[in-house]
């Protein structure tokens, strides 16, 4: 299986790449420019020890089975209906979370969830994943990602796909969010964590279900 990841020069990219290339899948790091792709691709690869790709986002959402779209959400939607026939094939992953600075983080969801969004343009294979994992402590390696990691889908098949891949990542656990629509609720817990980390001097929270 080839797993894309469309700005996955970034920080939640970066950790995403290794950590599933870890885990024995095929990563393409995408980038709008070709040379930043590889460059990073080659940097990650020497950071976890397995080969790591890199393409333009144009050829990496081409050739893959899985895109996750690691870009900033304000960018997502047009990315997203300016490659429609492509990626409405493929399972399309958001780990994208809505939200603006106004006195501290505030989820701005544009219809619904980003989720959702991405899902009336590509159509039911759009799951959503990741959005409440720690990019910085998620790259690092030396740090165990004890998370769980809330998977929302409308198709069954594409969500159990999503799932797989989360579990497959050492330490993280995939969870059965429901519908794509619950995808509103795990986005807006990622300012809430923000701001809990701020309020209480933390870093960096993610979530475990206990
Ligand atoms: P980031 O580092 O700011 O950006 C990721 C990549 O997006 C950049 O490296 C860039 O790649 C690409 N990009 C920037 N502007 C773009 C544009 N106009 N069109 C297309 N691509 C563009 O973001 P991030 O922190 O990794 O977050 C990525 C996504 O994951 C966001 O939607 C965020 O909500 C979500 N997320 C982040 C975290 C986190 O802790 N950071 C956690 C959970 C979810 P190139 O310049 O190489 O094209």
């Amino acid at each position: 299986m080839i797993i894309s990841i469309v700005g996955g020069t970034g920080n939640l990219g970066k950790g995403l790449a290794i950590r599933l290339a870890l885990a024995g899948y095929n990563v393409i790091v995408g980038s709008r420019i070709d040379e930043k792709a590889k460059a990073k691709a080659e940097e990650y690869s020497e950071l976890c020890g397995c080969k790591i790709e890199g393409a333009s986002n144009e050829k990496a959402i081409e050739v893959c089975d899985v895109a996750i779209l690691t870009i900033p959400w304000e960018n997502a939607l047009d990315f997203v209906r300016e490659h429609r026939d492509i990626l409405s094939k493929k399972i399309v992953v958001s780990p994208i979370v809505p939200m603006v600075k106004e006195n501290g983080f505030v989820y701005k969801p544009p219809n619904g969830s980003m989720a959702e969004s991405i899902a009336s343009i590509l159509g039911d294979k759009v799951v959503s994943a990741f959005q409440n994992v720690p990019a910085k402590r998620f790259s690092n390696l030396r740090e165990i990602p004890e998370f769980d990691v809330i998977v929302c889908g409308d198709n069954e098949d594409a969500k159990a796909v999503v799932m797989e891949i989360v579990n497959s990542i050492e330490r993280l656990r995939a969870l059965d969010g429901g519908p794509l629509s619950n995808s509103r609720i795990v986005e807006c817990l990622t300012p809430f964590l923000i701001s809990l980390a701020s309020r209480n001097g933390m870093k960096e929270l993610g979530v475990r279900f206990v």
